[in-house]
């Protein structure tokens, strides 16, 4: 069957949109058009506490500035927890989820123990590996913790779960990684350790919502920054698990700032709404990001 190429852009509405979030937006709604595909908005607010309703109303209105058109309706991932609740429960009934109660502290205690004899993993956005003391507690001892109302954290089993998917699991890689990489290149999820897919307060996270979404969308093209590039192989171990589609994926530079950091949306003078205010124009704007 052949699928229409269909793209999408999927900010969080946790601050103002910058110029990267301008290149990531212009290059997937061009990629659209070029295709003759189509262009899908995913508002990311599974984070209640930092998303606000203004920064969503914000990015309706620079999209509409840039002149970016989407098809509605926008699929907002407050509006989706029983779709992340269904796939969480999939996983666990797979035997690859389990539950751990250290708070953030004394995981932090327990890798230092364990740096006392050499250094200790890290994930590839810098947080160290969990050290797992809670992935063999038994069931009773579970349930007991959990009946007594203990905060708990989902976590993904990683060994179980690589163990479970294809031996060789890769993705298509159009743009490129930190590193240059291109092509066919070999998901390797098991720098990420266990990682948290839920916690007691939040049915979901960034990694399961998005292959969710990325497959309920239909989204045969993910193109976006290459601060997740890493993330991609996450991505595809969930995807292999949950037997959904594996986009491809174009990862593009990051605009860095005058001190060759990251955009941080909290810093505001690259935002798209500041720079529209001083009378910058849509097409400046694409000139700026290198469009
Ligand atoms: N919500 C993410 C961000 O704003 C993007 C997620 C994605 O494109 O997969 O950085």
């Amino acid at each position: 069957m052949h699928q229409v190429p269909t793209y999408r852009f999927a900010p969080s509405p946790n601050g103002y949109l910058h110029l990267g979030h301008a290149l990531s937006a212009c290059l997937n709604f061009d990629s659209a058009q070029q295709a003759n595909g189509r262009f899908l908005l995913r508002i990311e607010n599974i984070d209640q506490t930092r998303c606000r309703p203004e920064f969503e109303v914000a990015i309706y209105e620079d999209l509409a500035w840039l002149g970016l058109k989407w098809e509605a309706p926008v699929r907002r991932q407050s509006e989706q927890f029983a779709a992340y609740r269904a796939a969480l429960a999939r996983l666990a009934e797979m035997g690859l989820v389990y539950p751990s109660f250290e708070s953030r502290t004394e995981i932090a205690r327990l890798v230092a123990e364990q740096e006392r004899s050499g250094p200790w993993p890290r994930d590839p956005d810098g947080a160290p590996l969990y050290p797992g003391r809670s992935r063999h507690m038994d069931a009773a001892e579970q349930a007991r913790r959990i009946a007594s109302g203990a905060p708990y954290a989902l976590r993904l089993d990683m060994t179980a779960a690589i163990a479970r998917a294809p031996a060789s699991l890769t993705w298509d890689e159009t743009g490129c990684g930190p590193n240059g990489e291109t092509g066919v290149l070999a998901a390797e999820p098991a720098v990420w350790g266990d990682v948290v897919l839920a916690r007691k307060d939040s049915p979901t996270s960034y990694h399961l919502s998005v292959v969710i979404d990325d497959a309920a969308q239909g989204a045969t093209h993910v193109v976006r920054g290459q601060d997740l590039f890493a993330a991609t192989s996450l991505h595809r171990l969930l995807q292999a698990l949950l037997g959904l589609p594996a986009p491809t994926y174009r990862h593009h530079r990051l605009i860095l700032d005058a001190d060759g950091r990251k955009l941080a949306k909290s810093t505001g003078a690259t935002a798209l709404c500041a720079l529209r205010g001083r009378g910058v124009s849509p097409a400046a704007i694409r000139r700026m990001v290198g469009l």
